[in-house]
C-alpha cells in the first residue's frame, strides 16, 4: 500500500509557534505569501503549539491566549478555512508517534548539527536549552512535514538545513522500506526584513512591534515614533532611505508610484520625517483595513474560529492517520485489528 492524494495542488505545509500576537513582520515574512499560496496549492497552515514549549516548558499559562490570537490574526489577514487547512499540532497526536519513529533513523550528529543547538547551548552554554526536546525539535519538524506529504516547504534562510534534515531521513527510511514518504522541497521566502520601530530586530521581548491587532490609533502611536536615518538631526537636513527603516516599510506597503517622490523628498529635505511618516501610516492602515472589518465579525462570533480549528483539525488529523497507516505497514508495526 502506497499513500495517495487526490489533490492535484502541490501539498505545502508550513506553520509558527503561537508565542503572541502576530506582528507586521510575522506579515510580511509569512502570511502575505501564504495568501497567495492558499490560491496555488493545498495549504496545511499549523499552530506549532508543541514546537513553543522547546524553549518555553517552564510556564505554558499563555498558550491558550496565544493560540486563539494567533488564529485569529491569521483568519483576520485574510488566510481562508475554505482553502486551506488551519489546525494545532498538538491536536494531531500522529505528529509524535511519527516523530518517535523517525527519531529511530536520526544519527545524533545530525541531531546536534542544528545552528540552534550550537549556538544556545553549546555556544551560548544555556543550560535550560539542554533538553531532549530541545535537540529533537527538528525531528518533530520532520515529522510535521512528511505526515502530510508535503511537496513543499516555504522557509527562511535560516530554515532551510531543517528541510534538509527532513529530505535526509526521509531519503533513510525511503531507501530501506521502499516509498514510504514524499521528498519535500524547500521554497525560499524573499521576504524584506522589516526593523522594530526603535530600530532594533523586531520582537516581542522587546516591545518594538506593531501588532496586527493594533487599532489604527495605537499604530500612529508606534510608527511616529520610528527610528528614521540617523542623519537626519534636523529637518533641513538630507536623509538617505536606504539608512531608515521608515523606507523599508515603504517598500513593502506604499504604492511603488509614490516611491520615487518619498525618495526626492528624503535626500532633498523636501519633507520631514513625521510628514513620511504620516504618507507610510495612510498605506499601513488602509492595507489593513479589510482585516480589521473581518477581525470585528470574528469578535462578534466568539465560537467561530474554535468551529474552524475544530475543522481544520479533523481534516488535517485524516491525512495524517492515512500516512501513519502506511508508515506503520512499511514498518511492519503492529497494525490494530480494531478490537483494542
Ligand atoms: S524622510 Fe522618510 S525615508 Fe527619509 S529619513 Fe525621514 S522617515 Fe526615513
Amino acid at each position: 500500500m502506497t499513500a495517495t492524494t487526490t489533490t492535484t495542488r502541490k501539498v505545502l505545509l508550513s506553520g509558527s509557534r503561537p508565542t503572541g500576537r502576530q506582528h507586521l513582520g510575522n506579515y510580511v515574512g509569512a502570511l502575505a505569501q501564504w495568501l497567495e499560496l492558499q490560491d496555488e496549492c493545498e495549504c496545511f497552515f499549523m499552530i506549532a503549539d508543541w514546537h513553543a514549549l522547546t524553549n518555553a516548558y517552564n510556564d505554558t499559562s499563555a498558550l491558550p491566549e496565544n493560540i486563539k490570537n494567533q488564529v485569529m490574526d491569521w483568519l483576520a489577514v485574510g488566510l481562508d478555512p475554505k482553502k486551506a487547512t488551519i489546525f494545532v499540532q498538538s491536536a494531531v497526536k500522529e505528529h509524535a508517534e511519527l516523530a518517535l519513529l523517525l527519531g529511530m533513523f536520526t544519527p545524533l550528529g545530525l541531531a546536534e548539527r542544528c545552528t540552534s543547538w550550537k549556538d544556545l547551548v553549546i555556544e551560548q552554554g544555556i543550560e535550560e536549552m539542554r533538553t531532549y526536546g530541545f535537540l529533537g525539535y527538528p525531528v518533530l519538524q520532520s515529522a510535521d512535514i512528511l505526515i502530510y506529504r508535503a511537496e513543499i516547504v516555504p522557509v527562511g534562510k535560516d530554515q532551510v538545513e531543517h528541510i534538509e534534515k527532513a529530505v535526509d531521513i526521509a531519503e533513510k527510511v525511503n531507501s530501506r522500506y521502499g516509498e514510504v514518504f514524499t521528498i519535500p522541497k524547500w521554497r525560499l521566502s524573499k521576504s524584506p526584513v522589516l526593523l522594530g520601530n526603535d530600530g532594533r530586530k523586531m520582537s516581542k521581548s522587546w516591545n518594538n512591534t506593531i501588532q496586527l491587532s493594533d487599532s489604527s490609533d495605537a499604530m500612529w502611536e508606534k510608527m511616529r515614533v520610528m527610528v528614521t536615518d540617523p542623519a537626519r538631526v534636523r529637518k533641513t537636513d538630507p536623509g538617505d532611505p536606504e539608512k531608515c527603516s521608515v523606507w523599508a516599510y515603504h517598500k513593502v506597503f506604499t504604492p511603488a508610484a509614490r516611491h520615487e517622490e518619498i525618495v526626492a523628498n528624503c535626500t532633498s529635505a523636501g519633507w520631514g520625517c513625521m510628514q513620511c511618516k504620516k504618507v507610510l501610516f495612510e498605506a499601513v492602515d488602509g492595507h489593513f483595513a479589510p482585516a480589521r472589518e473581518r477581525r470585528a465579525d470574528l469578535e462578534a462570533r466568539p465560537d467561530a474560529w474554535k468551529e474552524i480549528i475544530f475543522e481544520g483539525n479533523r481534516a488535517a488529523r485524516a491525512r495524517a492517520r492515512e500516512t501513519m497507516t502506511v508508515v506503520r505497514e512499511k514498518l511492519h508495526l503492529y497494525q490494530s485489528n480494531g478490537w483494542d
